[in-house]
């Protein structure tokens, strides 16, 4: 078994595409936002469009090197989703994902490949129907796991993704099992945000400090130890871990449906985007946007954090803050 924090590169890239903004499911924790994001389902000429103008724009038009990720709202609500992919493909992205509720709409498994899509990734918010269900609505369980099966099935490598709070922390110790009877080769787990439309809402339940560096690093070790690599965000520092904003480093784009591209997912809520895309073209927003903050250094660390979500920071009595929060986009890893 191998441990490592996963560095930013500037060799490679992310574009995480929202085609849509829809979605069937009304989860508690939703990250989307509607009124910032827009409810513009894009026609398939547009994707392909903005997929030219990432494929031309990144790492000096260098797709190869920059990885896809399909998103929605649910993004097989979509009925041209079948078609995107294999535009992308085409255009040679590094590797395609769809991320999914499990639902499947529009039969996409009979309309891509195994050879059009790297990664199907599903979520789920609890070991059990009961606990997932209750956060992300009822029947959502058995459309997961008859979606990997499905998925699996047909060849294609599935990953899950699992949004930690203190309504489902209690059931992650299960998911080395129920992970070992599905066909996952890569688990994700994710810290829930303080994002989108419930924001304001206390349907959030973010987990202590001590809870998740307890519980989260025991529990990707087993899941590990069964043959799953699994990825989490580190969250904290520890003291001699060094700051890196990833926005200064590596190059990821958040893209929404009216236009708007983000390279902060925790700036989501606000018009602080960077770019946007403008009569097909990726065009720079003037001052002040989310690209004028990440260069600030703060003794707590990720600016935005401070900014947008402060409740997970902590102060000494000298006013010192007790830990750094580290960018939400750093990871650790542990393979098998
Ligand atoms: S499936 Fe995704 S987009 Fe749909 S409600 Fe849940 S979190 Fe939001
Ligand atoms: S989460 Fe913080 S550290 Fe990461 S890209 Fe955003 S501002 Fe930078």
């Amino acid at each position: 078994m191998q441990k490592q924090t996963v560095a930013f590169s500037k060799e490679s890239s992310n574009l995480f595409f929202h085609i849509l903004t829809r979605c069937n499911l009304r989860c508690a924790h939703c990250y989307i936002n509607r009124a910032q994001h827009g409810e513009t389902t894009l026609p398939i000429d547009t994707i392909e469009s903005w997929l030219d103008i990432f494929a031309g724009q990144i790492l000096d038009g260098c797709a190869a090197q920059t990885n896809l990720i399909f998103l929605g709202g649910e993004p097989t609500l979509h009925p041209d989703l079948a078609q995107a992919v294999k535009y992308a493909r085409a255009k040679g992205f590094k590797s395609i994902t769809i991320d999914t509720n499990g639902y499947l709409f529009h039969n996409i498994l009979d309309k891509v490949t195994p050879e059009d899509v790297d990664v199907i990734s599903f979520s789920l918010d609890g070991a059990t129907r009961q606990t997932n269900d209750a956060i992300r609505g009822d029947g959502c369980w058995d459309a997961v796991m008859t979606g990997v099966e499905r998925a699996a099935a047909k060849g294609f490598a599935c990953s899950m993704i699992y949004t930690v709070s203190e309504k489902n922390i209690h059931e992650l110790d299960l998911m080395p099992d129920l992970l070992k009877q599905l066909d996952i080769s890569r688990f994700f787990i994710q810290v829930v945000g303080i994002r989108g439309e419930t924001r304001d809402t206390d349907a959030r339940h973010q987990v202590s400090k001590e809870t998740w560096l307890t519980v989260i690093p025991e529990v990707a070790e087993q899941i590990a130890q069964n043959g799953t690599t699994v990825i989490y965000p580190k969250v904290f520092l520890h003291p001699g871990d060094t700051f890196e904003c990833a926005a200064r480093v590596s190059h990821n784009y958040f893209v929404f449906p009216n236009g708007r591209v983000y390279q902060c997912p925790v700036c989501e809520d606000f018009p602080l985007h960077s770019f946007e895309i403008l009569d097909g073209a990726l065009v720079p927003r003037p001052q002040i946007n989310e690209t004028d903050l990440f260069g600030l250094d703060i003794p707590e660390g990720c600016v935005m954090n401070k900014m947008i979500q402060p409740g997970n920071l902590a102060y000494d009595k000298t006013g010192a803050p007790c830990h750094k929060i580290a960018c939400c986009l750093l990871k650790e890893e542990i393979t098998p």
